[in-house]
């Protein structure tokens, strides 16, 4: 079941921060033990209604075509550029990454490259260094994973593998093309919470 948000709480400072994680399809819940294992409370979010009160949202990986398919179904296209017009930061990982770019939701102006890296290495890990994360490289896990093949000026890269962009930030949105939801090393979520606005 769902964390969410305790009610009744009188001081705005033991809130907890409320993160949704888009739960139509792909690898949701390991983003929602990590987040939780942070403290975080999450909400899992399926209809535009669940998009109400968060203070940041996770895009997972998983499938673009088949997210595309949900989000349209669902009628969440709107709702979500609304939640980011808001302010609201946004987590894409993989499959994530891709929705966030020009072909799919458009709040980031880049071009994702889906499977970019081959066939013959559709999965493999690597050592990232992201910009703004102290302490050494995050060890990225890519499975199919997109790469970012063009951006506008407002897109700032954060790190790259093999000369290729595969993480970059655009105002509150959060772009990496592996899974950093896997394994135990929380600092690029860290980041994200990061950028969400005090309670
Ligand atoms: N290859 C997938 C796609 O294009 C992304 C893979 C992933 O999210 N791990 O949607």
């Amino acid at each position: 079941m769902p964390l969410d948000r305790p009610t009744g709480l009188i001081s705005s400072s033991a809130t907890l921060p409320l993160v949704g994680v888009l739960a139509l399809q792909g690898g949701f819940e390991a983003h929602e033990r990590m987040l939780r294992s942070m403290g975080t409370a999450t909400r899992e979010v399926r209809v535009p209604a669940d998009l109400d009160g968060l203070d940041g949202l996770v895009i997972p990986g998983g499938e673009s075509t088949t997210m595309t398919l949900g989000i349209e179904r669902e009628g969440l296209a709107e709702p979500l550029r609304t939640l980011a017009r808001q302010g609201t930061p946004i987590l894409g990982s993989c499959a994530g990454l891709i929705m966030l770019d020009r072909d799919h939701l458009s709040l980031m102006d880049m071009r994702a490259e889906r499977n970019a890296f081959g066939r013959q290495i559709r999965s493999f890990e690597a050592d990232v260094d992201v910009k703004g994360i102290d302490g050494g490289p995050l060890r990225g896990i890519f499975i199919r994973a997109p790469w970012i093949a063009e951006h506008g000026p407002d897109v700032e890269i954060l790190g790259e593998v093999d000369g290729r962009a595969v993480a970059a930030r655009q105002g509150r949105m959060l772009a990496v093309s592996f899974h950093a939801e896997l394994g135990t090393d929380e600092r690029l979520h860290r980041m994200f919470l990061e950028s969400m606005r005090p309670r």
